[in-house]
């Protein structure tokens, strides 16, 4: 039976009602929630120069970092809410999403089932397959994006006390989670921490985390512009999807208490970086997992971090004057 606990502090992490979104849409705090993320810290770059910070969201949790745990706050407190005993998703061979819900989802005492489709062999896909045999989740190999499909229909219809969370995992009250991120930035920012960033580089595959940022920053009047780094293909992450995956967040938070938007978002994607497709490698996203290497001390990839960490160096480069934030979405714990 899953057990949430609404007290995160005597866990080191940060506690339910020391979320800053809550002082935003105060009737948030009726959602269910579950702790399971620290502050992160935001510091220089390493070898980027005086300009370019990082905030720290591989190290959002020692038991398995990256963007995806913010998110399992909300999702996974609603998960237990509705009774669920299960948590059902699909991703990729290497999938990111899949192992942090084996990791948090299993830690929380929910059973945790995946369905991975095929993707290119490497390294990091092997270490996920074996992390996520680790943390105990029961994964499933079925084939392409087609089969996968199917197959996650089915089992999600004979399904019982099942949650079922799809690929990317950015609903809108899964969104809330990088808003209230945003929110956290710019405490740090006020508190003279770091800089106040003129973009934000992220990397974007279902786009919930560079909507999230873009509307947490309208909402609090920030002036930053988020850069999308596109690695999913253009059908999943385009101008339109983002824009309707704010949409849908931002009417949940008008419906909670919080304030209508007055500016408009800045949020671009950044299309050169995607390659032949997701999960797909190439010689600039090669490079972009080594320097990832060399900036945190972990393996890179080249399906989400490769990607956004060369779009980063161009962009440094192509932006002389800007001070950049790389928002970090890949893991440095729990592999
Ligand atoms: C899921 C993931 C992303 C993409 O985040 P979205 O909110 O789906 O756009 C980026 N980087 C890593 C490491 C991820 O796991």
């Amino acid at each position: 039976m899953p057990t949430l606990f609404r007290d995160g502090a005597s866990r080191g992490l940060r506690p339910a009602d020391q979320r800053p979104l809550l002082s935003l849409a105060p009737r948030l705090e009726r959602l269910p929630f579950a702790p399971l993320c620290a502050v992160t810290p935001v510091e220089p770059l390493p070898g980027f120069g005086e300009r370019v910070w990082v905030k720290r969201d591989d190290k959002v949790s020692p038991i398995y970092g990256g963007n995806k745990v913010r998110r399992w706050e909300w999702l996974l407190a609603d998960a237990a809410q509705q009774g669920a005993k299960t948590l059902l998703t699909v991703g990729g061979l290497g999938s990111t999403q899949v192992t942090s819900l084996s990791a948090h989802g299993g830690a929380l005492g929910f059973r945790v089932k995946a369905l991975l489709f095929d993707q290119e062999p490497s390294a990091f896909v092997e270490s996920a397959q074996l992390a996520n045999l680790r943390f105990g989740s029961a994964c499933l190999r079925s084939g392409g994006y087609i089969s996968t499909a199917a197959r996650a229909t089915l089992e999600f219809a004979r399904a019982r006390e099942t949650y079922f969370i799809g690929p990317g995992a950015s609903t809108a009250l899964a969104n809330l989670s990088y808003v209230d991120a945003l929110l956290e930035l710019k405490q740090q920012v006020d508190l003279g921490l770091a800089p106040k960033p003129d973009s934000i580089v992220v990397a974007c595959g279902s786009g919930g985390t560079a909507v999230g940022l873009a509307l947490g920053s309208a909402l609090a009047d920030l002036e930053v512009e988020v850069i999308a780094v596109r690695i999913t293909e253009p059908f999943a992450s385009n101008q339109l999807t983002l824009r309707a995956l704010a949409y849908r967040t931002e009417r949940l938070i008008e419906r909670h208490g919080g304030p209508r938007r007055r500016r408009p978002l800045r949020l671009t994607v950044e299309p050169r970086f995607l390659g032949a497709g997701y999960g797909r490698r190439s010689p600039l996203a090669e490079a972009g997992a080594k320097r990832f290497e060399e900036c945190f001390g972990v393996p890179g990839e080249w399906t989400y971090i490769g990607k956004a960490l060369a779009a980063l160096s161009l962009l440094a480069k192509e932006r002389p004057r800007e001070t950049l934030l790389f928002w970090n979405t890949l893991s440095t714990t729990g592999r």
